[in-house]
């Protein structure tokens, strides 16, 4: 089959929205075109997610949708589901052709090739350095904030998450490919380098004898001079260590920001977790953090409905968010995951109750959010432009320092300026200024 057009999907986390940008550019640089639709491209590649029990589904129905058009087109899973299936899936949906576990998606091409003599090909082994290796000697597109992957895998174990079967142990890159990655992004023009990895403050590494972890990793970044912003996601609670918690003070260009998931405010529930932390431990982070940093802002993520999570349980996750005032945070109702522990725990909650839960917080955290929004009317910001919106050129797109989506009228902004800009309204998403 001829292959010089593809489609790429993504379903989940950010992390695997950051693995599909590379996959496009992979199979860029070997002479495929990126086409709009899915209908019509030759090969669809699929990236898929395992942290939720929807995105597996979702995955298969949109493969069936496909079934019509089978002889036309090749078909590709890549990512989590396809780490945690494996060969499985060639029995499950016959139009599947290729399935790629996340740590190989490099040698995507090399698999479209060998289809002409294997129909199926299979590769679900874990070979990170390989792969990071090669995606940095790919040339890629890069915006002003960029993304990139400095730690993968995790040895944590929460008692509901797929990650350390799906994407391994724990994995730091080397401090040298790191920096030289950086160095292209910055020569391409990225002003903000975005730190990514399932467990990125566990990062640990060594160069030429001595330990390396993610705050002496920070302090070497900031020294790239075209560098503005550094941020660093997703973190652990048990891995913010004093020198990251310091660096909040002295380094002016990390961002007084921090995606730090609590998943619930209740101790009991976190024990079940395996999160390895209470929530004192958690608001002692925050009040160690916020002494260095009295600006600092927090985000986190919620499973609501964890097996055994009582009334009580959930109040206590209501008080967590009112005292911390998280000003961003992702929620979601707990799905059990094939092969986790929580999978086989007593479940005695329905999903109507879950469900009412799962409202109360989220209109919480959306009040909390549009409240430190509000915070910023009349006043100005410094704001780092990312781009010309496309649907409505008279706006220019950019960020605060907390994250926060600006849409800025002007007739003229130069994509990588930080400007001081006047909000002139907002809702819990976003700002709104001229200028
Ligand atoms: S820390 Fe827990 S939730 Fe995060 S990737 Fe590891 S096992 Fe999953």
């Amino acid at each position: 089959m001829r292959h010089s057009t593809f489609f790429v999907k993504s379903y989940g986390c950010q992390m695997n929205v950051y693995d599909s940008k590379k996959i496009i550019s992979i199979l860029e640089n070997k002479g495929l075109k990126k086409n709009k639709d899915l209908e019509n491209a030759d090969l669809v590649v699929f990236n898929t997610c395992n942290i939720r029990d929807k995105a597996a589904h979702k995955l298969y129905s949109d493969i069936g949708r496909l079934n019509k058009y089978k002889k036309e087109k090749t078909i590709a899973v890549v990512g989590c589901v396809a780490q945690a299936e494996n060969s499985e899936m060639f029995n499950k949906n016959k139009s599947i052709d290729i399935v790629l576990g996340p740590q190989s998606y490099h040698l995507l091409p090399q698999m479209i090739d060998d289809l002409k003599k294997n129909p199926k090909q299979i590769n679900t082994e874990f070979i990170v350095n390989e792969k990071f290796d090669y995606l940095t000697e790919q040339k890629r597109k890069q915006g002003v904030s960029s993304y990139i992957t400095i730690q993968e895998g995790c040895d944590k174990f929460c008692s509901f998450c797929v990650v350390p079967y799906t994407r391994g142990p724990e994995y730091s890159r080397p401090l040298k490919s790191l920096i030289n990655e950086i160095n292209i992004l910055t020569d391409k023009g990225a002003k903000e380098i975005v730190l990514l990895g399932q467990n990125v403050n566990a990062y640990n590494t060594s160069y030429n004898g001595r330990k390396i972890n993610i705050a002496d990793l920070i302090e070497e970044i900031s020294n790239n001079k075209k560098i503005n912003r550094i941020r660093y996601t997703t973190s652990h609670p048990t891995n913010m260590s004093d020198d990251l918690i310091n660096l909040h003070s002295t380094n002016k260009k990390l961002m007084p920001f921090l995606h730090l998931p609590v998943q619930s405010g209740s101790s009991n529930i976190l024990r079940k977790m395996n999160r390895k932390y209470d929530t004192d431990y958690y608001l002692k982070i925050i009040e160690r953090l916020k002494t260095v940093n009295p600006k600092i802002e927090i985000s986190s993520d919620f499973i609501i409905g964890y097996p055994g999570e009582t009334d009580s349980d959930f109040k206590k996750t209501l008080n967590l968010v009112d005292e911390i005032k998280f000003t961003q945070s992702y929620s979601f109702i707990y799905s059990p995951r094939p092969g986790t522990k929580s999978a086989v725990e007593k479940d005695e909650t329905s999903l109507q109750i879950k469900k009412e839960r799962l409202t109360i917080l989220q209109e919480r955290l959306k009040e909390i959010q549009f409240e430190f929004n509000k915070s910023f009317c009349g006043k100005s910001t410094d704001v780092l432009i990312e781009n010309q919106s496309v649907s409505n050129p008279e706006y220019f797109f950019g960020r605060t320092p907390f994250m926060q989506s600006v849409y800025i009228k002007s007739q003229k902004m130069n994509p990588g300026e930080v400007k001081n800009v006047n909000i002139s309204t907002c809702n819990h998403k976003n700002l709104y200024a001229s200028y």
